[in-house]
Formats: structure tokens, C-alpha cells, sequence
């Protein structure tokens, strides 16, 4: 059996990395923090279609509501064969105007829930000999940018992770990669106003924001079509960054 739990699939990335995964044949967990209604939402659609699928409430960086997750998920449908890292939270600030408390709660959540996802799925992948990570990162884990310190800190260190990760874990049949969408038409980005996001699309050389479905069949490629790739990061950004 296929099971996929992805994290912060309420909205955005996440939402399309489940139905994506869910109509490639996973049985899908969607975590969520508040948005219950949109987990629920998208619960319904894909029940609809036969699909299978539960939402769980977690916040990622609270390892004991992790564990719960995991737990249910384990119940209802068996042990986790794919973790998505996609659980994310971003700030714009200028760096001497970074509080420490944002500062841990965004490490906490971009790379902490990263830890306590993997230490939680872990233990079966071992047991199994076999499994899949995929850690969503950012064109800011890869490259710098102004008022992005905080977020682009947590992204490279997503980055860092994956790396060591998939060498430690690639002897125990267990890949471990990594996806770092571009600017991707999310609630996300909407703080950055339609001027900017037009902006930032001129520059793109494919000329546009990328869609969440985009990101999710990067997300599908590393589960289900690249058995032979661990330890990559796949860049889906347009040629933002090239
Ligand atoms: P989004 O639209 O803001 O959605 C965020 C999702 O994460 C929601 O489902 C939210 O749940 C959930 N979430 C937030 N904090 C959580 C926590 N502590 N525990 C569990 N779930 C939590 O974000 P997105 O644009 O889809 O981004 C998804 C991932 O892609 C993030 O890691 C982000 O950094 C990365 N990314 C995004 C872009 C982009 O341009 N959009 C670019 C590069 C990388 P609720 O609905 O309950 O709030």
C-alpha cells in the first residue's frame, strides 16, 4: 500500500502534492495547522472520486502532535512509504528587524517539522528497508536574497539536510531528495501585491508564476518515476535561477 503524508496540504503546494498523489494511487494523509475547513474540503473531493484520504491536524514543529499523526495515519491506512516535507511558513523583514521569537518559530517550523516528520516515519522505513523523503525547499535555499535572511537560513539548511540525509539513509534503501519551486501562485505570495508578483513573472524567463500542480508532479516524479535519484534538489522555477 502507498501512503503519502504530506505536510501543510490544506492549500497551496501541499493541497496539489495530495490530489496529485492521491489520483497516482496514495492513500493520502492532509495535515493542516488552522484551515480545517480547506483540509476537510479537499478530504471530500477526493473521497468523492474513491480516492482514499484522511486530514489530520499538526503542527509540525510540536514533535508529540507529530507522533499523533502518525499514529492515525498508521491506523487508518499503514505505515508511511512517502513523507512530503512541505509545511512552511515565510516572513519578509530586514535583518536587525528579525525578532528571536520569529527567528525560532520559523526554524521550528520550516526545519524542525522536517526532524520530527522524519524521526516519526522513520522507524518503519528502517524496518521496511525501503521509503521515500521529499523536503520542499526554495530558490532561497540555493541562492540569497534581501529581506528573505530568516526563511532562506531555514531553506538552505532544508537543502543541507537532504544531502546528508539521503547518504546516511540511501544504504537502507531509503531516498531522500528535495524540490525548490520558484515564485508558485500561493497564498504564500500574495503579501508581495500584484505589482511585484508581475514584476517578479517579467523576469522569469518562462515568464510566468508556476502553478501549485507544477510543483506537485515534481513532487510525483521524485515518488513514483526516479527510483535511481537520491540526494538531488529539483529545481521548478521557470529558469529563474539558471
Ligand atoms: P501556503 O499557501 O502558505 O500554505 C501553507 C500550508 O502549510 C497550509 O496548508 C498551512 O496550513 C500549512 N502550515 C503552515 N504552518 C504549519 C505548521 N506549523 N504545521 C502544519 N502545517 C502548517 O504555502 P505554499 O506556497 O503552498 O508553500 C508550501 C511550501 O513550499 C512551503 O514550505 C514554502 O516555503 C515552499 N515554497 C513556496 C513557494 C511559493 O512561491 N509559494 C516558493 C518556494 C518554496 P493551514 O491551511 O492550516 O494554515
Amino acid at each position: 500500500m502507498k501512503v503519502a503524508l504530506i505536510t501543510g496540504s490544506s492549500r497551496g503546494i501541499g493541497a496539489a502534492a495530495a490530489e496529485t498523489l492521491a489520483r497516482a494511487g496514495y492513500a493520502v494523509c492532509i495535515n493542516y495547522i488552522e484551515r480545517q475547513d480547506k483540509a476537510e474540503e479537499l478530504v471530500e473531493k477526493l473521497t468523492r472520486e474513491g480516492l482514499q484520504a484522511i486530514c489530520v491536524q499538526a503542527d509540525v514543529a510540536d514533535a508529540q502532535a507529530v507522533k499523533r499523526m502518525v499514529q492515525r495515519v498508521e491506523q487508518e491506512f499503514g505505515p508511511v512509504t512517502l513523507l512530503v516535507n512541505n509545511a512552511g511558513i515565510s516572513e519578509q523583514h530586514q535583518f536587525q528587524d528579525i525578532s528571536p521569537e520569529w527567528w525560532k518559530r520559523i526554524f521550528d517550523v520550516n526545519l524542525g517539522g522536517c526532524f520530527n516528520c522524519i524521526q516519526a516515519v522513520l522507524p518503519h522505513m528502517l524496518h521496511e528497508h525501503s521509503g521515500c523523503i521529499i523536503n520542499i525547499s526554495s530558490i532561497w535555499g540555493q541562492h540569497g536574497a534581501s529581506c528573505e535572511v530568516a526563511y532562506s537560513s531555514t531553506k538552505h539548511a532544508i537543502i543541507g539536510l537532504t544531502r546528508s540525509l539521503a547518504a546516511e539513509l540511501a544504504p537502507s534503501g531509503i531516498r531522500v531528495n528535495c524540490v525548490a519551486p520558484g515564485v508558485i501562485d500561493t497564498d504564500m505570495v500574495q503579501v508581495l501585491g500584484k505589482e511585484t508578483l508581475d514584476m517578479l513573472a517579467e523576469e522569469i524567463p518562462l515568464g510566468r508564476l508556476g502553478k501549485p500542480q507544477e510543483i506537485a508532479q515534481s513532487i510525483l516524479f521524485l515518488a513514483d518515476y526516479a527510483s535511481y535519484t537520491t540526494g538531488q534538489v529539483i529545481a521548478s522555477d521557470g529558469g529563474f535561477i539558471l
